[in-house]
């Protein structure tokens, strides 16, 4: 094949890597009043935790994804911790993932104490392969009258963590057949997966809300930022009250009396983060659209290589293409690591900070003795997937 890889992505995004190093997906304020708004904060003064950006951001984070509660917070990994613990997870219970996400998700559960279990991905979505998953429970899994016991470990399961990996939705309607089926609670990793969304029946469910909670991220390279943040999404009411009243030290309210019920957790994001997520929220359709259109261009670019495809939604879903994931497809499959380290080496030669997936979870040191089922698709996922710059701004 004499076509170039690095040539292509240039074609897509331009040439700007002559000037400056372009990354995997990068913040981008200047379409939005985010001045005016981080100034209206200063002005105030009410720069910390709680305030009516904090409430506006919330607002509109649930006007956006259909959920009847958002929580806003520090950070994607605070959030996915604090709706494990809503939803019950207790040390040394042992919560099911896939190991194809950024480690966060993984910590987030060892924070609380519990045990990531590792178990395959789907090839298509790289998130939870619902076959797996009912695979691994059959074989592991023994219902008693206090929960789902893995009788190998004889830990309690309690609950199970799909991630949507770079924004697309993972099969969810039917890991929450399995979940239902055993009784276990669902928490979903959405962080990357901000205006993703599942096909249900006429409608459409924002990634997240198929659960009992679902956890957001506004880090630096999400689809929007608030500098570091993060939210908890649900529907459900008590979950929600619970998730305020904890993240904020579990204090009682009162004009003078510092009453806290509970150990709670200081968890809340502040108002000048706000500010800066409700300038982007504004914004986020049109962004979406950006972003669809630039992984339509590579699409058509990419057609004249026979060794790659680019990851696509499935037909019941629509992704926000966070990052825009190539596979190779060589008939020999040795051949595709070949190809993605050639091609991390040409690109950041040139400027072009191309990534692999992340390196898998049980392979981490502090992963690595940690329960697993087979997961010889991840395996194989891992050796041929790298992502493109995706940064709206980029079109
Ligand atoms: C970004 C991310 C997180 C963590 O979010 P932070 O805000 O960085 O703490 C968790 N899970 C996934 C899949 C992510 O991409």
């Amino acid at each position: 094949m004499d076509f170039s890889i690095v040539e292509s992505i240039k074609n897509v995004i331009g040439d700007s890597s002559v000037s400056k190093p372009i990354c995997l997906h990068e913040p981008y304020l200047k379409d939005t009043k985010a001045l005016d708004y981080v100034s209206n904060c200063i002005e105030t003064a009410w720069v910390s935790s709680s305030g009516e950006w904090v409430e506006k951001f919330e607002s509109k984070l649930c006007e956006f994804t259909g959920a009847e509660y958002a929580i806003a917070v520090n950070n994607g990994t605070v959030a996915l911790r604090l709706a494990l613990h809503l939803c019950g997870v207790q040390p040394n219970d042992e919560v099911i993932m896939s190991p194809i996400s950024f480690v966060a998700t993984a910590n987030a559960i060892s924070h609380l104490g519990a045990i990531p279990h590792f178990v395959d991905v789907e090839s298509f979505s790289l998130g939870i392969s619902p076959k797996a998953l009912s695979k691994l429970l059959n074989e592991v899994a023994e219902k008693r009258s206090d929960g789902v016991f893995n009788k190998y470990t004889g830990r309690k399961i309690s609950a199970i963590l799909p991630v949507h990996v770079f924004g697309l939705p993972a099969d969810i309607f039917s890991i929450k057949k399995i979940a239902d089926e055993w009784d276990i609670q669902i928490v979903e990793d959405a962080a990357e997966a901000l205006g993703s969304r599942h096909k249900r029946k006429n409608d459409f469910i924002h990634c997240g809300l198929s659960g009992q909670i679902g956890c957001l991220s506004f880090n630096g390279n999400k689809v929007i930022t608030t500098g570091g943040g993060g939210a908890l999404i649900t529907n459900n009411k008590k979950l929600a009250i619970r998730a305020r009243h904890l993240s904020s030290t579990a204090k009682v309210k009162h004009k003078w009396d510092f009453y806290h019920d509970e150990i709670g957790w200081n968890d809340r994001m502040p108002n000048i983060n706000a500010a800066l997520g409700f300038a982007q929220i504004e914004k986020l359709e049109n962004r979406l659209k950006t972003k669809r259109e630039l992984f339509i261009k590579y699409q058509k670019e990419f057609e004249k290589f026979n060794n790659i495809e680019l990851i696509f939604e499935t037909k019941n879903s629509i992704s926000n293409y966070w990052l825009v994931a190539l596979r190779f497809i060589n008939e020999k499959s040795e051949l595709n690591n070949k190809c993605i380290n050639s091609l991390l080496r040409e690109s950041h030669a040139k400027g072009i900070l191309l990534r692999p997936l992340w390196r898998l979870l049980h392979t981490l040191p502090m992963y690595s003795d940690n329960p697993r089922g087979n997961l010889s698709i991840a395996e194989f996922e891992e050796k041929r997937i790298l992502n493109l710059p995706s940064s709206p701004q980029l079109l």
